[in-house]
């Protein structure tokens, strides 16, 4: 059985026990009490706030000296009791493809573990995957995932906690500094911005990293609020995706407190299969998973739910599966991915052959589905997260033609 979402430990104060607390990552209520625990002035909190959030997010500083109109009596406080320290970057892998894999190590917290009486920070991976028309950055919404998806390593990872919403915004954070990308500073010479006005080389987040965004729904919804800010981050909430494996009664809240796109791991058409490969639907059936579908605000044309598909060979690779997917979707604005099976060591699924994968490709879109087919990005460092698009020209075109 999969452990229950309320086992695992909930970090989701920012980690203000530690001696000087980084402020990066913060939410405006998180800077706010940091202010008033001080001693700042409760009227000049809000105006404070605002100039923080600038200088952290806008700009991406790392020193509060350079914070030019906050008084320099007030940065000298900010720096005696605060830090705006990043996470740790262990190693970053470049692909041959341009794709980017940083380990990042998080600070100790709650709930990590101990080994010889230390605390030991939790280590997560984030993606980059840049694209002609786009930067996408991948992130984790746990370290770990409780739900045990037959298919997926991350399910096998014993540790599991919640990433509290500073942690998930400071992979975006990490990603900036890593591609000089702050909105503040001059655009970087170093090749990675996708061409466009104004497009900046991360334009879009996916949660298909590690963890389940669904079980930290505050801090995945807390963290969104600073990525989509627009003083800050400015990620459009259209150009942020979440994906969740099916926890149907809480996908209508998603949408009503984030505005965010959604995208849901189906990979079976049938229970009998989808039992076996997301045990989470035992308790969260299709037909439930679908009506939930439904109901997702803000649902149209132009915004429509992705639905994840991962092609396990001799598995869900039918015709049949196909023509049953396209059934099931109907009247769902829907995009559907099919994502080729990343294999890991001691893994009993094979990922289904690029023959059978065009076949179900074709049924698809012949029923007016884009069905571009996401081949692994940065297959040679192994940044095998969920998010993987480079399709073949043909299934791009394909796309294109079906989205335009
Ligand atoms: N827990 C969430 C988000 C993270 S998983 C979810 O399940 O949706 C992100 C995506 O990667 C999901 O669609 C997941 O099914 C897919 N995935 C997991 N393991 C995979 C593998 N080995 N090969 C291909 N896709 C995989
Ligand atoms: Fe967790 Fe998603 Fe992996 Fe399933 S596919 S184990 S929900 S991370």
């Amino acid at each position: 059985m999969p452990a229950l979402q309320e086992d695992i430990t909930d970090h989701a104060a920012p980690a203000f026990a530690a001696a000087r607390p980084s402020l990066v990552g913060c939410t405006r209520t998180q800077l706010a009490d940091a202010l008033l625990a001080i001693e700042v002035p409760d009227r000049d909190v809000r105006m404070r706030v605002g100039q923080l959030w600038h200088w952290i997010y806008f700009h991406g500083v790392r020193d509060f000296d350079r914070m030019l109109n906050v008084s320099k009596v007030l940065r000298q406080k900010l720096a005696d009791h605060y830090t705006l320290t990043r996470p740790e970057v262990v190693t970053e892998q470049v692909s041959s493809d341009g794709t980017r894999k940083w380990l990042i190590r998080m600070p100790p917290a709650p709930g990590d573990q101990i080994v010889g009486g230390k605390t030991m920070g939790a280590e997560i991976e984030c993606v980059y995957i840049p694209e002609s028309d786009r930067g996408t950055l991948c992130v984790s919404s746990q370290v770990g995932c409780t739900l045990n998806c037959s298919f997926c390593h991350t399910g096998t990872q014993k540790l599991v906690r919640n990433l509290s919403s500073q942690e998930i915004v400071q992979q975006l954070i990490v990603a900036r500094d890593q591609l000089g990308d702050f909105p503040g500073l001059t655009p970087p010479t170093n090749g990675f911005i996708p061409s466009g006005e104004g497009v900046r080389a991360v334009s879009n987040i996916v949660f298909m990293g590690m963890g389940e965004p669904l079980y930290n729904l505050d801090n995945v919804s807390d963290a969104l609020g600073v990525l989509a800010d627009g003083d800050g981050l400015s990620l459009s909430k259209r150009r942020i995706t979440v994906s969740t494996s099916g926890v149907a009664p809480d996908i209508p809240e998603l949408g009503s407190r984030t505005g965010a796109m959604l995208a849901i791991s189906l990979h079976a058409v049938r229970d009998d299969l989808r039992d076996k490969l997301v045990p989470l639907n035992k308790k969260y059936p299709i037909a439930d998973l679908l009506q939930a579908c439904r109901n997702y605000p803000g649902l149209s044309n132009a915004r429509r739910i992705t639905f994840e598909y991962v092609m396990l060979k001799g598995v869900n690779d039918s015709p049949t599966d196909a023509r049953e997917l396209v059934r099931l979707l109907k009247g769902i604005p829907a995009k559907i991915n099919l994502i080729p099976f990343n294999p890991w060591p001691g893994t009993q699924y094979e990922c289904s052959d690029w023959s059978i994968i065009e076949q179900f490709s074709d049924i698809v879109f012949s029923a007016g589905y884009a069905s571009p087919v996401r081949t692994p990005r940065g297959r040679d460092i192994l940044a095998a997260c969920g998010q993987l698009k480079s399709e073949t020209e043909k299934l791009r075109a394909r796309a294109r033609l079906v989205e335009d």
